[in-house]
């Protein structure tokens, strides 16, 4: 039998080797990807309700795979987050989002916030405010046109997300809260921890015409933001309704495959000039 251990071994934890070995692997490739440089950005234009100007655009990453061709983040972030990849990674994507704004607004393109993803990890590294601070230094990005975006879930330490977000915002860097309405929310810390806007879940917005309990959590959240002076966005709008239902409630503004899809930033590039020079 002992002879067998390797092989019975192999059998019955089979699959557990494989998910293990999958997870080495991503690991690994990552690592070998952030060298190589194989990770990129697009950017979602976000929209103004009322004027439909182009006033914001979120960075989302992309891995520009040798075999698979490009990834999207939801196959490596968590894998990414996990390992603590993600904090290379995490960095190397405000860098870029920060150069790719400053040379857009150099070409004489209207000038206007880029919004990054954190992580949970990088929000609790002690030495992010500086590492944010270099890097606008760096690429001479204005602190006002960068945005940061945390979870419900990242602020759950008041305390401590207190803490880092005023040092972030003293900066002159802007916080929202992504996902708005899916994690753990607590008034307090909305009156508390220096926020300027929130991004309702494109899970409310999804169904805002056929189910009322969603459109009224929408109208709520749209109603109490303004209450609390935050800006308040619409995240995944993909119809014409759904626009109508958000402008009626003066939602401020869009995101979603309704004003665009994520592009490349040659897609950003010629969409903001046909805006521009209309
Ligand atoms: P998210 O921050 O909620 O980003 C919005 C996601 O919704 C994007 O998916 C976007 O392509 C998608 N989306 C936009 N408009 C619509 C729409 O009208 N309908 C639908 N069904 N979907 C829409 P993507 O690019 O695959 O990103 C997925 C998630 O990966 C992001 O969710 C974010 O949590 C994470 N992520 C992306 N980039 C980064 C990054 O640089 N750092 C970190 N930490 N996370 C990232
Ligand atoms: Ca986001
Ligand atoms: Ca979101
Ligand atoms: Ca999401």
């Amino acid at each position: 039998v002992k002879e067998n251990g390797k092989n019975d071994y192999m059998l019955h934890h089979g699959d557990m080797d494989h998910i293990a070995l999958h997870k080495l692997t991503i690991q690994h490739e990552m690592r070998r990807a952030l060298l190589n440089k194989e990770f990129l950005l697009y950017y979602q234009p976000q929209y103004d309700l009322a004027s439909s100007q182009i006033v914001g655009m979120e960075a989302l990453v992309r891995w520009n795979h040798p075999e698979r061709g490009l990834v999207s983040p939801g196959e490596f972030i968590p894998a990414a987050e996990e390992s603590g990849i993600i904090v290379p990674l995490g960095d190397w994507v405000i860098e870029e989002a920060c150069k790719q704004n400053k040379a857009w607004q150099d070409a004489g393109m209207p000038k206007i916030p880029v919004s990054v993803n954190l992580s949970m990890r990088q929000f609790s590294q002690r030495n992010l405010t500086d590492k944010v601070n270099e890097i606008l230094q760096q690429t001479g990005l204005e602190s006002r046109y960068l945005e940061l975006e945390i979870t419900e879930s990242m602020t759950m330490d008041v305390e401590r997300a207190s803490q880092c977000l005023k040092e972030l915002t003293d900066l002159g860097v802007n916080i929202s809260i992504d996902d708005f309405g899916t994690g753990y929310s607590s008034f307090h810390y909305l009156k508390n921890l220096p926020i300027a806007r929130l991004k309702i879940d494109r899970s409310f917005v999804r169904d805002i015409q056929q189910d009322p309990n969603d459109a009224a959590i929408v109208a709520a959240i749209i109603a109490m933001a303004h209450n609390l002076q935050l800006q308040v966005i619409a995240e995944g709008v993909e119809t014409e309704k759904q626009v109508l239902f958000l402008r009626s409630h003066r939602c401020d503004e869009m995101q979603g495959y309704f004003g665009s899809p994520p592009l490349s930033s040659a897609g950003v590039q010629e969409l903001l000039l046909e805006k521009h020079n209309r």
